[in-house]
């Protein structure tokens, strides 16, 4: 069955490549998928192009877009099962998270279907008063064009979504590159898109590697924008490239995020602060870009807090995505447990005490599997570079602040600025905190929800641009301004 979708049709790779996907938490052979080259994705380019410049979903009125979005939302509920089920072979994670992802993407897809009348909130025309008689002004937003997307591997269906259902909203076209180590959700999302009646060659889809399948999506005049999820150093990359054609970019990076613990919250409710500043990090084994990596604590707690996380790190059990006892999973693939493991080794060699993990965790079912344990290194200064690069496993440093400027000055001490959590019973203190953090998102005795409804992005190289909320929206759309002169003559400059 061939898998890359292109102008409405299901087409093999060109040049007959095959990939093979393999469970993380077992090794096992998930399937075999057709692995796109730079011709593939030049195809998939030229359809979206096509469809836009024939007009007939960007001339689609918004309401009739916005049906359609609903109608996706009710079909993901409906093979919520196998998309969860899908998204856990290919990702190792537990299908009980896997299901909760199928729900967020529904509540994407049925946010954008539903939200703010029909255009999503954003403003489509407006009027302008010019201040000048006989000249009607008017700011018409119209849908940008074809649209690059790129997602990683971590929330596979989750990231697709927040670029896609905006991106339809806003009535353009586009080319999707999921990760090529998890593009069973995406193949099914073209599925679901075609059985709800969107036309052909609006939705396309490429799979393989970013560096062939993915390297026309910057390059090639014929995209207008690259949204892009991922790692710092691809988006580096593609920010480069687009901008020999000035494409617009919209980017969402990686993140080296403080979880910030004054004593305070900790005396008052121990468990919670304990419990949360644990799911910060280690939730789907660190591999989240929000993780709450960073624990920042307040030093006069720091060795009761760090022993207790200590204890309860090491009881938490590791297992494949259908073993109903597992609490977390495996990491993605053997390079990325390789890629941990030197982070820690070099965590370790620049001063950092190991208080738990470190080493890839065997036995019990996991041999075969890519498992790494939760790891704590602690006496961490904010210099080092395990403080300050992102290693997107299931490992936390633990720094130490004095006082609140102490703890705002080291929490922003990052190139990142994704995300942060302030814990504390002084609500005053926790919005001082909280608006002095350069972050673009903040939670408050929380860690890691998310509404569609509010904006998502980074601060400084976390990213540029948002996702979800209106802003979000409004990636997709460009602005025209339209002046009308009803003067019988107007006046030049050399009449
Ligand atoms: P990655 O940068 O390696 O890959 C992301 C995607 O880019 C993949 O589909 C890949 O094939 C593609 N790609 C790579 N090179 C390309 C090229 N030259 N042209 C076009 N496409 C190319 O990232 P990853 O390892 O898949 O994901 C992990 C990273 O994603 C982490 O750094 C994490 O923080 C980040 N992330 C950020 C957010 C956010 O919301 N800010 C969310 C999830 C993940």
């Amino acid at each position: 069955m061939p898998e890359l979708y292109v102008a409405g049709t299901w087409v093999t790779a060109r040049a007959g490549g095959r990939r093979e996907i393999r469970c993380p938490a077992d090794g096992s052979l998930v399937a075999e998928i057709d692995e796109a080259t730079a011709a593939d994705t030049e195809d998939a380019i030229g359809a979206a192009r096509a469809a836009f410049d024939e007009g007939a979903w960007s001339g689609t009125p918004h309401a009739v877009r916005a049906a359609l979005l609903l109608r996706v939302a009710d079909l993901l509920q409906r093979d919520r099962a196998q998309i969860a089920r899908m998204e856990s072979l290919d990702t190792g994670k537990r299908l009980v998270e896997s299901e909760y992802d199928v729900d967020d993407v529904t509540s994407v897809f049925r946010h954008y279907g539903t939200s703010g009348g029909t255009s999503g909130g954003v403003s489509l025309e407006r009027e302008v008063d010019t201040g000048r008689d006989g000249i009607a002004s008017r700011i018409v937003r119209e849908p940008l064009g074809v649209c690059a997307l790129i997602t990683p591997w971590n929330y596979p269906l989750l990231q697709v979504s927040w670029k896609v259902a905006p991106c339809l909203l806003a009535g353009n076209t586009f080319v999707l590159k999921p990760s090529e180590l998890t593009p069973h959700s995406a193949i099914h999302l073209m599925r679901l898109l075609e059985e709800a009646g969107l036309p052909a060659g609006v939705a396309n889809l490429v799979l393989g590697a970013g560096a062939a399948a993915g390297a026309p999506l910057s390059t090639d005049p014929r995209v207008d924008l690259v949204s892009f999820t991922g790692g710092l150093e691809t988006g580096k990359r593609l920010m480069a490239n687009a901008s020999h054609t000035v494409k617009k970019v919209a980017l969402e990076l990686g993140g080296k995020n403080p979880n910030i613990v004054f004593a305070d919250s900790y005396e008052s409710a121990r468990e919670a602060v304990v419990d949360m500043a644990l799911t910060a990090v280690f939730l789907h084994s660190g591999q989240v870009c929000s993780a709450g990596a960073r624990l920042l604590v307040e030093e006069t707690i720091h060795d009761e807090f760090v022993a207790e996380l200590v204890r309860r790190a090491g009881a938490i059990r590791l297992g494949g995505p259908f073993d109903p006892d597992a609490e977390t999973g495996p990491l993605i693939s053997q390079g990325h447990l390789d890629k941990v493991t030197a982070y820690v080794d070099a965590a370790v060699a620049e001063g950092a005490s190991l208080r738990l993990g470190g080493r890839r965790a065997t036995g019990d079912g996991l041999d075969d599997g890519f498992y790494f344990p939760p790891t704590i290194l602690d006496d961490c200064e904010t210099s080092m570079r395990c403080v300050q690069e992102e290693s997107f496993g299931p490992v936390l440093t633990v720094e130490t602040f004095a006082d609140e400027d102490d703890a705002v000055r080291i929490a922003n001490d990052s190139i990142y600025g994704l995300a942060g959590g302030v814990w504390t019973a002084d609500e005053a203190k926790a919005e001082r905190v909280a608006r002095r953090l350069r972050m673009g998102t903040v939670w408050i005795n929380d860690y890691h929800p998310y509404v569609a409804q509010a904006e998502w992005g980074g601060y400084k190289q976390s990213g540029i641009g948002r996702e979800l909320g209106l802003a979000g929206l409004e990636e997709y759309y460009e602005t025209k301004h339209i002046w009308r002169n009803t003067l019988p003559e107007p006046q030049g400059w050399f009449g």
